[in-house]
């Protein structure tokens, strides 16, 4: 069975456009997913904890279609990551040449140490709506979600 994906992604560090699009490119270049749909991209305030200043992020959001599971994905997602710059070790609110988040995997709901989906900050987060309404205008309208 395929699943639809909405993937978030960001970055504040380095080429950041260029960043955003090579993940686009790598994501579509894996066998397993298809990309369905790319966002515009807009430049957003970093988001911190008290830990001073951030540069801007450029965020945007794609749709996929994919069989693999979550958690096979979230591999996919973390090698393309690790890919295009980003340590294996991460700090939390450091800033990153890209970060890739799962928004939703279909009806999926995952409440594990290490992954949640939903993605539990989307409805709080101008830069993950923003893009997910220019894709799927109707996404949060039509009770798929
Ligand atoms: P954030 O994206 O919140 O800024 P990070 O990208 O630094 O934080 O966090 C990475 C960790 O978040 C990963 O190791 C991963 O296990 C975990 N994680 C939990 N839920 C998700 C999700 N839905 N998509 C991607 N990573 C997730
Ligand atoms: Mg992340």
């Amino acid at each position: 069975m395929a699943y639809t994906v909405y993937i978030g992604i960001g970055s504040n560090l380095g080429d950041r456009a260029g960043n955003c699009e090579k993940a686009v490119a790598l994501l579509g270049r894996h066998n397993e997913i298809e990309v369905l749909k790319v966002s515009k991209w807009r430049e957003t305030k970093a988001l911190t904890r008290g830990n001073g200043e951030q540069p801007l992020y450029i965020n945007g959001a794609v749709k996929i279609s994919t069989r693999m599971n979550p958690r096979e994905l979230l591999s996919v997602l973390q090698s393309i990551e690790a890919k295009l710059g980003r340590p294996a070790k991460r700090e939390k609110w450091a800033p990153r040449t890209i970060d890739l988040d799962i928004l939703y995997h279909g009806d999926a709901v995952v409440n594990e140490p290490d992954l949640v989906i939903p993605h539990p900050e989307i409805l709080k987060r101008k830069f993950v709506m923003e893009p997910l309404c220019d894709i799927e205008p109707t996404l949060f309208s039509k009770g798929e979600i």
